[in-house]
């Protein structure tokens, strides 16, 4: 794959300093690799959720999204293994005190090799047998590999001992399947059906980094789909076509995406299956933006044998209770959101001067709409004419500071769609000029028809 046009460094620092990202508790000095999205990421990432919502959920008969608590019950991690087994193998280099991924250290110098077939003492032989070397300092000197528990843990209640220790969740998912029955009861739900939440999830990654692709409290938005045992081929293809086509509506470039099926030697031993869908990061190379994977019934089967509830399903067909299966499609919203904005960053020339472009799907765009007086004389008329009718419908923003051609560049920059600029003709007649971001265009429209003809455009 050929180098990305624009550097992430490029991007990222562009993101700051327009208000989409800022780094968290900055005035402390920050939080290292922790970052509060601004103004216009927090917009353009609700509205990534909400065209999730909208694919995933509105548009589905059979789908149920709830919001679980962040601290659950404990004996949920052990159930599921977290508690035994949610470790990242971690090395430091003796020499430079450079700390890494085992696997990822391994998986980037021999990309050949299976780590996620290989067992700690393998990867550990590896790396002390002088194959690795420190992408740092060069060397080949590192310390025995150790396992890091990554669940982030605190205590319920006035006392800090064993007894009292909760995990802020690793993932959504488990909110999911602990509520199956009560959301089959409650809903009186059928399966095949749904069960879905957007929220934060926590991990103590031991190498976070590279901006918000890999963060310790992240966004996730999964879904479990429940359905017979032996419909799992079907519904893991199923779900394979609706999150392409999810990719596909925000506007992902397919040229930088990829579907990657996990070899037999990297699926769990319950697991019918998993896809990851990579997308091509400017400078970074390829990164997971989510991952598809048919579980069987190995989770609520964990959660009956741990809980000792019946999770079973009656089909009122057959009059047979079993297990359902479930094929889970997770997304993370922070890299996607990412991946969003590293696609739409562009540059031209325009009139010997560089202008930058966010090129963002119209309906991820944190603004709509500018409202553009020419004057500061126009500004309260302007105001009265446009904000009152436009503002409920659009999300608009209305500048007034600086050049016109300045504010149009600005608007550019963060990807709002239209410009509309109100000048000393439009009391005149009543209209005003509407830009498009893209081509730079200009046609005047009268202000009795502007709300019919921008939602017209954005419905294109
Ligand atoms: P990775 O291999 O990159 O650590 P993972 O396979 O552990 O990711 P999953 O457990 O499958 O990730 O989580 C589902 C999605 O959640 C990922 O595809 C990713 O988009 C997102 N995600 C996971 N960990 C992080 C993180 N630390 N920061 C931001 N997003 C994350």
């Amino acid at each position: 794959m050929e180098e990305r046009k624009y550097p992430f460094e490029k991007i990222t620092t562009h993101l700051i300093t327009s208000g989409f990202v800022y780094p968290s508790s900055e005035i402390y000095g920050g939080l290292s690799n922790t970052w509060d999205y601004g103004p216009l990421g927090d917009a353009c990432k609700n509205k990534l959720k909400k065209i999730w919502r909208d694919h995933f959920v509105k548009t589905k008969m059979n789908m149920f999204e709830i919001d679980p608590a962040i601290i659950m019950n404990p004996k949920v991690w052990v159930a599921t293994g977290h508690v035994a087994n949610f470790h990242d193998p971690l090395v430091d280099c003796k020499h430079c005190h450079a700390r890494f991924r085992a696997d990822k250290l391994i998986k980037d110098q021999k990309p050949e090799l299976d780590t996620d077939g290989m067992t700690t003492e393998q990867m550990d032989t590896l790396i002390q047998s002088g194959e690795i070397k420190c992408p740092e300092c060069g060397e080949n000197h590192f310390t025995p590999l150790r396992q890091f528990q990554m669940m982030f843990k605190t205590f319920i209640g006035v006392d800090e001992n064993e007894a009292s220790v909760a995990y802020l969740r690793p993932e959504t998912a488990q909110g999911l399947f602990v509520n199956f029955k009560n959301v089959q009861r409650t809903q009186r739900a059928k399966l095949p059906f749904g069960i879905c939440d957007i929220g934060k999830a926590f991990r103590n990654e031991i190498t976070p980094g590279n901006f918000t692709f890999r963060t310790r409290e992240f966004e996730q938005m999964e879904i479990e789909f429940f359905f017979k045992p032996g419909e799992d081929q079907q519904w893991f293809s199923y779900w394979k076509d609706e999150c392409l086509s999810f990719v596909n509506k925000i506007g992902l470039k397919m040229d930088y995406l990829r579907f990657r099926d996990h070899e037999p030697t990297e699926l769990a031993f319950y697991s019918k299956g998993t896809t990851d869908i990579e997308y091509y990061f400017p400078t970074l190379g390829w990164g997971e933006l989510m991952g598809i994977a048919s579980r069987t019934d190995y989770d609520l089967g964990r959660h009956q044998a741990s809980s000792s509830q019946d999770l079973t399903y009656l089909d009122p067909e057959t009059n047979q209770r079993y297990l359902p299966h479930v094929v889970e499609p997770s997304f993370g919203c922070d890299r996607l959101l990412l991946a969003l904005l590293c696609d739409a960053y562009d540059e031209e020339e325009v009139k010997g001067e560089t202008r930058i472009v966010l090129r963002l799907h119209k309906n991820l765009a944190p603004y709509q709409i500018a409202i553009l007086p020419l004057s500061n004389k126009l500004n309260d008329e302007a105001q009265k004419a446009l904000w009152p009718l436009l503002s409920p419908v659009f999300d608009s923003i209305f500048d007034t500071t600086g050049s016109i051609g300045k504010r149009y560049r600005r608007e550019d920059a963060i990807g709002t769609p239209y410009c509309l600029t109100y000048d000393f003709d439009s009391s005149k007649d009543a209209s005003v000029t509407v830009r498009d971001r893209d081509s730079m265009v200009q046609e005047r429209v009268k202000i009795a028809d502007l709300k019919a003809y921008l939602a017209t455009k954005f419905a294109e």
